[in-house]
């Protein structure tokens, strides 16, 4: 249970020769902006043979869709190219040591990827998911609004079906590969024009392809920010899209709250095996510099306040290690729960941040340079304490949860009631 399998060890380590020869001497280019991630994603993508590897099952799926025969169904995916959630950890892992912000480009394209292929027709799977989970076509995810970010289901972005055709208005705003993307898989909500229609309703909010060659969509310039350089970030205006039936996803039958929060739970997953890469990573660099570096006569590894650092941040990489084996394990069983993933998603999020900025310390001026990856790693990671749901979320997740197993009912607004009647 504690170990990847002899595949997922083979690939890991191919990837890991593949990461450090190809990729890692690009990264301070991908951090300017001088070499595109979609073109390293797609020379990774030839490499690995993921067309190959991910296209083979999909079009078996997408032929039983054509059929209505058995392996048809619209059960969600392992996340993304990888078909099943090991693979997905063993790249997530592997590509966030080297660069957190070329991970995100390719998270990004499984949370588009991976719904399209769980919900859409065969065309959609053949034409769209199997290209963006293969790493050659970019594609985006959409929730959040200027409006709505942690509640995201307050969403203002809505569609309306006329004949054969979905019409979809609004906006989408932090989005990953958004300025870059091809494929736009944008959630949401089906306009109820009706007297007194609850416009939070969120048993109305469903996943909508849309494609950049549709007229009306526009996207925004990548945002400044802080880290994740590697990966564009902006908005998505879309005035009057007009997408054919079968762009619209997910059953009426199933609120696609759930979809989303599928996806949400996905790329939990995900991000707990990025926060791993990157623990790895700082630790490595951290056990060396302490090593390699002299003063007062001696290296920095036989102080014990460094030897202190670095016990702590073997015990976070321990921690989130075994995390990501058990929801590897509650995946593979179908038992993870929301709490579970939760408690994972804050826990693994800030002791990466914590570990990085560990490392930086450890390594005096040399870790607060660019030269050193640790400095990096901290902004970069900053992001998971708050995209795919803030830590406060985590926490209110948690304790919702919690409370709900003893009858007591909280909402994130604040919102509460006691079966007690208090
Ligand atoms: C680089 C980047 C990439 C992103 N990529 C994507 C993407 O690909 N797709 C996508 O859909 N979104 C994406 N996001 C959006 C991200 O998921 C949101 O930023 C995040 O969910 C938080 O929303 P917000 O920024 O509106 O913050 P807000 O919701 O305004 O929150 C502000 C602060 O208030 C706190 N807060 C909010 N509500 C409560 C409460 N009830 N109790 C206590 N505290 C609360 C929050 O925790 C936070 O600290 C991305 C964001 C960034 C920065």
């Amino acid at each position: 249970m504690f170990e990847f399998n002899e595949t997922e060890l083979a690939i890991g380590e191919a990837l890991r020769q593949y990461c450090n020869r190809e990729i890692e001497p690009l990264v301070p280019r991908l951090e300017t902006g001088e070499v595109s991630p979609f073109e390293v994603m797609s020379r990774l993508s030839e490499t690995f043979g993921l067309e190959e590897m991910i296209g083979a099952p999909l079009r078996k799926k997408a032929e039983a869709r054509r059929t209505g025969s058995k392996g048809g169904d619209g059960k969600q995916d392992g996340p993304g190219p990888f078909g099943d959630l090991g693979l997905g950890v063993v790249f997530a892992k592997e590509l966030a040591r080297v660069s957190p912000g070329l991970c995100l480009c390719v998270t990004a394209n499984m949370g588009c990827g991976s719904t399209i292929a769980a919900k859409g027709n065969a065309d959609l799977i053949e034409r769209l998911a199997i290209p963006v989970l293969s790493l050659k076509r970019p594609g985006c995810w959409g929730l959040t609004e200027s409006g709505s970010g942690s509640d995201a289901f307050a969403m203002r972005t809505s569609f309306r079906i006329e004949g054969d055709e979905v019409v979809v208005n609004g906006s989408k705003a932090f989005i990953s590969n958004a300025p870059a993307a091809e494929v736009f898989l944008i959630y949401a909500r089906l306009e109820d024009r009706s007297p007194g229609a609850d416009s939070r309703d969120k048993q109305r909010i469903f996943p909508v392809v849309v494609e950049r060659s549709n007229t009306g969509v526009e996207t925004g310039p990548a945002m400044e920010k802080m880290g994740m350089h590697v990966s564009p970030t902006g908005e998505i205006f879309l005035d009057d899209v007009r997408v054919p039936r079968s762009h619209l996803l997910g059953d009426p039958q199933r609120p696609a709250r759930e979809v989303a929060e599928e996806t949400l739970g996905l790329e939990r997953a995900v991000i707990v095996a990025m926060c791993l890469g990157v623990i790895e990573r700082c630790l490595d660099d951290a056990v060396t510099y302490a090593m390699d570096r002299v003063q007062f006569g001696k290296p920095l590894a036989a102080f014990q306040l460094i030897q202190q650092k670095l016990a702590r941040m073997c015990m976070a990489h321990e921690n989130v290690r075994n995390l990501v084996f058990k929801l590897m394990w509650m995946q593979e069983k179908g038992t993870a729960t929301e709490r579970e993933v939760s408690c994972a998603k804050w826990y693994a999020t800030e002791a990466a941040c914590e570990v990085a900025l560990d490392a930086v310390q450890l390594m005096g001026g040399a870790g607060y340079s660019r030269e050193h990856a640790p400095e990096r790693m901290f902004r970069d990671m900053k992001l998971w304490t708050i995209g795919g749901g803030t830590s406060e979320i985590q926490q209110l997740t948690i304790a919702k949860d919690l409370l709900r197993s003893r009858d007591f009912m909280i909402d994130l607004a604040g919102g509460y009631s006691d079966k007690r009647g208090r």
